[in-house]
C-alpha cells in the first residue's frame, strides 16, 4: 500500500555513488522529512522520484507505476508530483495568476474561467490573494515561495516533494512557508521534505530519514530523532 516506493536504488554521477542502496516506502498521506550533510544524496533521492534524475539500479514506484519502465507516461506520473525547490522558479513575465494558471490549462485542458478559480482558490490557502496581479519580482522571497507551492498545488498533485524550500529566504520570512507546509500536512498530503527546520520536522513529520554518503543511516520517528538524552 505504499504510494512511494524506492527499491534497491543506485546512482552514480561517475565514479561518486550519490544513492547507494536505498529502499524506502511511504504510505499514502505519510510525511517524511529528509536530513543529513550536505552532498549526502537527499537531494538526488528527491529527483529521482519524479524522475529529474535517472537512477542507474533498482526500482522507484510512485503510486503503482515504476518510473523508470518506458511504458508508463512519466509525465502523467509528474502530474501526481508537485514539487517546491529552493529557487523559487516562478515565470518572471507571468503574473502570481498566470503562474498558477499555466500547467493547468496547458495539461489538464482546463478552460480559462476554471483554471482562474483554482488559481485563487490556491492563492487564499496560501494566504496570498491580494497578489494575485503581480509579478514575481514585486514579491518577497517568501510570497514568492508560497506562490510556488500553490502552482505545484495547481495540478492536484497525490504527493508533494519539498528540496530545502525555505533555505534562500531570509530568516524572517522561514515561518510563513513552514506554515503553509504544515496546514498542507494536516489536510492529509503525502509529503516528502529535505529540511534543515528541525522544528518543522519534530512538528509534523511522522518519519524522519537521516542520510549520509548516499545511503540511508537511520529512519525513526521525531521522538527518536529529536528527544534522545
Ligand atoms: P544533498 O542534497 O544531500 O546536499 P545531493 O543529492 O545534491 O546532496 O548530492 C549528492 C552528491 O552527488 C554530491 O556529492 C553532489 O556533488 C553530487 N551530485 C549531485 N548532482 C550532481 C550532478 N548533476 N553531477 C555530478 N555530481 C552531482
Ligand atoms: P541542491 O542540493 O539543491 O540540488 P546544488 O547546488 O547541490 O543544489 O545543485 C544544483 C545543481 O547542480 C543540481 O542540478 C545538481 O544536480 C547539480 N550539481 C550538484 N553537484 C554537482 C557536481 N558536483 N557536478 C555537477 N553538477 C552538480
Amino acid at each position: 500500500n505504499a504510494i512511494i516506493q524506492l527499491k534497491d536504488v543506485y546512482k552514480y554521477f561517475g565514479n561518486l555513488c550519490a544513492l547507494d542502496n536505498i529502499s524506502l516506502d511511504i504510505s499514502p498521506g505519510e510525511k517524511v522529512v529528509v536530513i543529513g550533510p550536505s552532498g549526502s544524496g537527499k537531494s538526488t533521492m528527491l529527483r529521482s522520484m519524479n524522475r529529474l534524475e535517472t537512477i542507474d539500479k533498482g526500482h522507484i514506484v510512485i503510486d503503482g507505476k515504476d518510473i523508470n519502465d518506458k511504458s508508463n507516461d512519466i509525465n502523467a506520473i509528474r502530474q501526481e508530483l508537485g514539487m517546491v525547490f529552493q529557487s523559487f522558479n516562478l515565470f518572471p513575465h507571468k503574473t502570481v495568476l498566470g503562474n498558477l494558471m499555466m500547467a493547468p490549462m496547458k495539461l489538464k485542458k482546463m478552460s480559462q474561467g476554471d483554471a482562474e478559480k483554482v488559481a485563487l482558490e490556491l492563492l487564499d490557502k496560501v494566504g496570498i490573494r491580494e497578489k494575485a496581479n503581480a509579478y514575481p519580482k514585486m514579491l518577497s522571497g517568501g510570497q514568492q515561495q508560497r506562490v510556488a507551492i500553490a502552482r505545484a498545488l495547481a495540478m492536484d498533485p497525490k504527493i508533494m516533494l519539498f528540496d530545502e524550500p525555505t533555505s534562500a529566504l531570509d530568516p524572517e520570512m522561514i515561518g510563513e512557508v513552514l506554515d503553509v507546509m504544515t496546514n498542507l500536512a494536516k489536510e492529509g498530503m503525502t509529503m516528502v521534505c529535505v529540511t534543515h527546520e528541525m522544528g518543522f520536522a519534530r512538528e509534523v513529520a511522522d518519519k524522519v530519514i537521516f542520510m549520509d554518503k548516499g545511503k540511508i543511516i537511520e529512519t525513526g520517528t521525531p521522538e527518536h530523532f529529536f528527544n534522545n538524552p
